[in-house]
């Protein structure tokens, strides 16, 4: 379908336009008028005194539905106001004329909604007047308000207040080598290819980076947090590479305030049990075994190279290594699966007991394999049975005695939903918090890792990333930390 949007003025585009691709998904939108066109949005806006006026409609074949709304600006941040108020214009322009609401988190469509709820408690509101503001003034649905102010509540004696922000950081390791390529994924980190020839450069990039940002940290005397280590699969390395990385990363960043480390184990295809107890015997004290799914069948469709038996071999390897804290990561909205499928993962997963769980809804991004296949469209079953799903696994985790801890929302998610990190209490990701919770000073180091400068006087941010690719990570690593030098003043 192609959508032209009669925008007046032109700017209101960028604060509407996700949401009408949420109310039409897959459609082209463009701003020129066009022959075949068949879907035409008229949006207009101006201020009068202290009251901004819409007025709109959409015309779609026969159907034609219009909407005029005033909103009154209070004294603050003008064009913030502006932002929020055609955002909840075209959401009713839309509700109107569709007949449902195009996204269950109402005008919030970034990644990070529980940001918001942080921002009212720093204020002084209660959990239970910030629900009500999410549903009248955001236009939530009751659920995802209960569920983002429960997540903030949850995590928020974890954030670091200003003083800690300045002394305390993170560290992002990206290894950004796959065994394979998942059908789903668009990351577009390298898939192994040869051993010899790929990862010696990349270590011997990483170690510089690593160096000179630990020489910069000790200088400063900033101390590390939390250390993750992701990808790709990290688990790629061999064990006498493993053994290297962690020596590496003990000589630099761990100290006392360190209190927790999480290596990626989310490939079974890649690990050992020996490999496993190189990373215990490292100070590794959280690792994700991801199954995705626990059914064969599925895990064929999407390209993982383990089985079911794989996953269950690998969390019990992991437990004997000693490792106390264990993730696994599922995806509702497979190809071929349902509620009872989901069942059936939910109890596999279960009986292995790991202290974290986290619930993924399918989004298929561009480049990846499923994309070409499948499209963009989602059609009303799907989104019903992902909506099911991802109900049914927050009800069954709720009973078995985990938490919602952390959430964040992706583009080309199915069925407007969310992704969850849920936790038995006192086991939470403290890194996974910090992430997204943007409070603390993030440094990515390696393949296509992001880093994130928190100014802690406001929490506005600025973010750096590294190249995907590794040998453009090789090449520019000595630039990068230059830069990454640079951000990181915010500290002080
Ligand atoms: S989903 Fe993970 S393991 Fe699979 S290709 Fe993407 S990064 Fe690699």
């Amino acid at each position: 379908m192609l959508i032209y949007m009669n925008l007046t003025p032109v700017v209101l585009y960028d604060y509407v336009h996700e949401l009408v691709r949420m109310g039409y998904p897959g459609a082209e939108i463009t701003l020129e008028p066009s022959l075949d066109v068949e879907t035409v949005i008229t949006v207009s806006a101006h201020k009068e005194d202290n009251v901004l006026v819409f007025a709109g409609e959409i015309r779609q074949e026969e159907k034609t539905t219009d909407l005029s709304y005033l909103y009154n600006l209070p004294d603050e941040n003008e064009q913030n106001e502006m932002h929020k108020a055609a955002r909840i214009f075209i959401f009713k322009l839309l509700h109107k004329h569709l007949g449902k609401r195009v996204n269950t988190y109402g005008i919030l469509t970034g990644v990070r909604p529980v940001k918001l709820v942080h921002r009212f408690l720093d204020k002084g509101y209660l959990p239970d007047a910030i629900k009500e503001i999410l549903k009248e003034e955001y236009l939530l649905q009751e659920d995802k308000a209960e569920l983002l102010t429960e997540v903030a509540c949850n995590n928020r004696s974890y954030l670091l207040n200003k003083d800690e922000a300045h002394k305390l950081v993170s560290i992002y390791i990206g290894i950004p080598f796959c065994p394979s390529r998942c059908y789903y994924c668009s990351f577009p980190g390298a898939v192994l290819r040869s051993y010899e020839d790929e990862i010696p450069p990349f270590l011997k990039a990483l170690t510089f980076e690593i160096e000179a940002i630990s020489a910069f940290l000790n200088r400063k005397q900033v101390k590390v947090q939390t250390i993750y280590i992701g990808g790709g699969t990290p688990t790629v390395l061999s064990e006498k590479d493993t053994e290297y990385l962690f020596r590496l990363i003990k000589d630099n960043f761990i100290s006392v305030c360190t209190s927790e480390i999480t290596v990626e184990a989310g490939r079974p295809d890649t690990l050992t049990y020996s490999k496993l107890k190189i990373l215990k015997e490292a100070g590794v004290n959280r690792v994700c075994i991801n199954p995705q799914s626990m059914h064969d069948a599925t895990l064929r469709a999407i390209g993982r190279n383990h089985d079911v038996k794989g996953v269950v071999e690998a969390f019990e390897w992991a437990r004997k290594a000693g490792i106390e804290n264990i993730n696994m990561d599922i995806i509702v909205g497979l190809p071929g699966e349902g509620l009872k499928e989901n069942a059936h993962t939910a109890e596999r997963i279960l009986l292995l007991q790991p202290e974290n769980v986290t619930v993924h809804t399918l989004a298929v991004k561009r480049g990846a394999k499923m994309a070409e296949k499948e499209g963009k469209t989602v059609s009303k079953n799907q989104i019903e049975k992902v909506q099911k799903g991802v109900k049914y696994f927050s009800d069954v985790l709720n009973e078995a005695g985990y938490i919602p801890y952390y959430l964040y929302r992706q583009k080309y998610m199915q069925a407007s939903m969310e992704n969850t990190g849920f936790s038995k209490n006192d086991r939470f990701c403290l890194y996974n918090i910090q992430m997204i919770e943007e409070r603390q000073t993030i440094i990515g180091l390696g393949g296509g890792a992001a880093s994130k400068f928190v100014n802690s006087e406001d929490w506005t941010l600025s973010s750096l990333y590294n190249p995907k690719n590794p040998e453009v990570y090789c090449e520019t690593v000595y630039n990068l930390v230059n830069r990454k030098v640079d951000k990181l003043k915010c500290l002080n």
